[in-house]
């Protein structure tokens, strides 16, 4: 039923290049898609979002179609095609980054470093999925020289179709881990998909950057059978070799290229960011830039994502981590915060979702390194951390508001305060109390 081909609706694009989703955020001229999801079908708003400005409604229910509505089979694959097609006409490398953990962090850095010598483009905030990825893609200029897309995965074959939107020429997997162990199918589910990233990189003869500290990698890069590929880590050999100077609190790192050593203070806290560091410096080399260029892009780079945040309050500092945790970056973050140097510390740990069979298991690991971890207060917030409050230490609660009241009665004072829970936790609303 589609009425309009890809290269025709391409010429639409050109002529109104911004795309909205959301009525809430139309702007005059834009594209609105009309997209469905579980709870809404936009289709419903698109003539609300034509009133607000929007030059073109894309829908796929013809008893909405109104006057400049343009009507197709399917709105979401519509995106996706379009985005293809836009990115097959930029020539422009695109670093394609996926992993269980530090995407976000990484592609920040990739592309704070990036953007000291080009003009770049990086996924707005978190837009890693089915729908995020095409509209990044959307959202490239004809004047950006490299782009870093962050690419996210709760289940196979979503990083295969990722890549055929984004079609990355370099890639790079941070990790992987304990993530989203319910829809992948376990850790080894984890590796196969985001091996499908090496995959298409094998398949375009793509560059891939990897982490050679990481055997999960090294193996997934072997089966995969790559070849173009650049080393970073802490061993002579690598392209670029890094060690960390110091964590407390925050992250230097002293490095070098084939010939030249340099050192970086950053304003990211948190051991665990010391891999994703090199992996920008190792991209930012690869890119032709100076060892200075790469460290003043990184040295400038202040985190203000709620991601290895460290934020002073009134009464603390707090560590701000709480935009998302599981078990391979609670137990990074509870490493991190032993080694720090403070008084007294504290850690507030909320639920961790998505894992599935495993739920019960993985709370009792963490709930035990947490209890092990030489802290002076832990408090562990919601039901599957509850499930332990007669066997291991800490002070329990089954939701967030009984340990915010809690806080209120029970302040804490100059401590060094890790604040960290999956996003549903939304542990943001208790840093008020700290
Ligand atoms: P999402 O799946 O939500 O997109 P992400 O992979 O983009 O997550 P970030 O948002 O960069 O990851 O970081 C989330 C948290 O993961 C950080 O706050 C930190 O606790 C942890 N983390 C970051 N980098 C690493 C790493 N290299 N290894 C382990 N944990 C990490
Ligand atoms: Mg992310």
């Amino acid at each position: 039923m589609s009425m309009i081909s890809t290269e025709d609706l391409y010429q639409v694009y050109l002529a109104n290049p911004i795309i909205s989703t959301d009525t809430r955020n139309i702007t005059n001229g834009c594209i609105f898609f009309a997209l469905k999801g579980d709870l809404f079908n936009a289709n419903q708003f698109a003539q609300h979002a034509i009133e607000k400005g929007a030059s073109y409604a894309i829908i796929d229910e013809e008893q909405y179609v109104s006057e400049k509505c343009i009507l197709v089979k399917d709105v979401l694959s519509t995106l996706q095609d379009l985005a293809r097609h836009h990115r097959k006409q930029l020539q422009i490398p695109v670093i394609g980054l996926t992993g269980s953990n530090g995407k976000t962090t990484s592609k920040e850095l990739i592309n704070a470093v990036l953007a000291e010598r080009f003009k770049t483009f990086a996924t707005f905030g978190n837009l890693n999925n089915h729908i995020g990825v095409p509209l990044s893609i959307l959202a490239i200029t004809p004047s950006v020289e490299i782009a870093v897309i962050e690419m996210g995965a709760n289940h196979q074959k979503e990083i295969e179709l990722l890549c055929t939107i984004a079609q990355p020429t370099h890639g790079i997997i941070t990790n992987v881990g304990m993530a989203h162990l319910d829809g992948f199918g376990g850790f080894e589910g984890v590796k196969k998909g985001k091996a499908e990233l090496y995959a298409y990189l094998k398949a375009t003869n793509g560059y891939t950057f990897i982490n050679r500290n990481n055997p999960n990698l090294l193996e997934m890069s072997a089966a995969a059978g790559l070849h173009k590929l650049v080393y970073y880590g802490t061993e002579n050999g690598n392209t670029i070799k890094g060690s960390l100077r110091s964590s407390d609190p925050y992250i230097e790192v002293d490095w070098t290229n084939h010939d030249e050593s340099s050192s970086v203070k950053t304003q990211l806290t948190g051991s665990y960011n010391f891999e994703n560091i090199l992996a920008a410096i190792c991209i930012g080399d690869f890119f032709d830039m100076t060892p200075m260029e790469i460290n003043t892009g990184l040295a400038q780079y202040e985190p203000k994502n709620n991601r290895s945040q460290l934020t002073e309050t009134a009464s603390n500092k707090v560590i701000c981590d709480f935009y998302n945790a599981n078990p391979s970056s609670m137990a990074a973050a509870l490493n991190n915060i032993a080694v720090l140097s403070a008084d007294k510390k504290t850690a507030i740990l909320g639920d961790m979702f998505e894992l599935g069979p495993e739920s019960a298991e993985q709370h009792e690991i963490i709930a035990k390194q947490a209890a092990a971890s030489g802290l002076d207060k832990i408090i562990l917030i919601g039901k599957y951390f509850f499930a332990y409050k007669d066997q291991l230490k800490g002070v329990f609660f089954e939701t967030p508001a009984e340990a915010a009241d809690y806080l209120q009665k029970n302040s804490i004072k100059n401590n060094l305060v890790l604040l960290k829970g999956s996003r549903g936790m939304k542990l943001e609303n208790l840093l008020q109390y700290l």
